[in-house]
């Protein structure tokens, strides 16, 4: 499709609209939204938007404190971790939250860096990243998520 930018130029690129409503059976959302991905853009260029949707069918999981959307049902590796207060789950991905410091811990599987993960909206630390593992065994964790069970809640399910 064919539309015109605001600077007059013709330009090919499919809108967000049509991308979902070729989908078929079509999707729900229940939120469409959009972030800067370059919140201080070079001189000359364009910021860069990122669409964010929550689609009304997938298995999320919650904030506990604040029902931020963090993690998808399918994003999980494993339910058998341990962390600081009970159960957790290892994640493939994380969204809606902040990374802090890095810092090296001793974990029941030995030595990791590591950094406490925050939701993005109340900052209640939700669990871990590994940031990198030192023995070939765990090197399958790095750059994985440790979301503590007592930390989110279920959404959609
Ligand atoms: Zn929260």
């Amino acid at each position: 499709m064919t539309v015109c930018s605001p600077s007059g130029k013709a330009q090919n690129w499919t809108p967000l609209a049509l991308i979902l409503a070729r989908k078929s059976p079509p999707l729900q959302f229940s939120a469409i939204g959009f972030s800067f991905l370059n919140r201080q853009p070079a001189r000359g260029s364009a910021h860069l938007l990122r669409a964010h949707f929550i689609d009304l069918t997938v298995r999320l999981y919650s904030c506990c404190n604040c029902r931020n959307h963090v993690s998808l049902h399918d994003d999980i590796i494993s339910k058998a971790f341990q962390g600081r207060n009970g159960r957790a789950f290892l994640f493939s991905h994380a969204m809606n939250i902040v990374v802090g410091p890095k810092e090296d811990r001793h974990l029941l599987t030995g030595l990791h860096t590591v950094a406490d993960v925050h939701c993005s909206d109340c900052r209640e630390v939700l669990g871990w990243k590994y940031e990198r593992a030192y023995e070939a065994s765990q090197k399958y964790k790095e750059g994985k998520f440790i979301l503590e069970k007592s930390k989110i809640v279920k959404e959609n399910w």
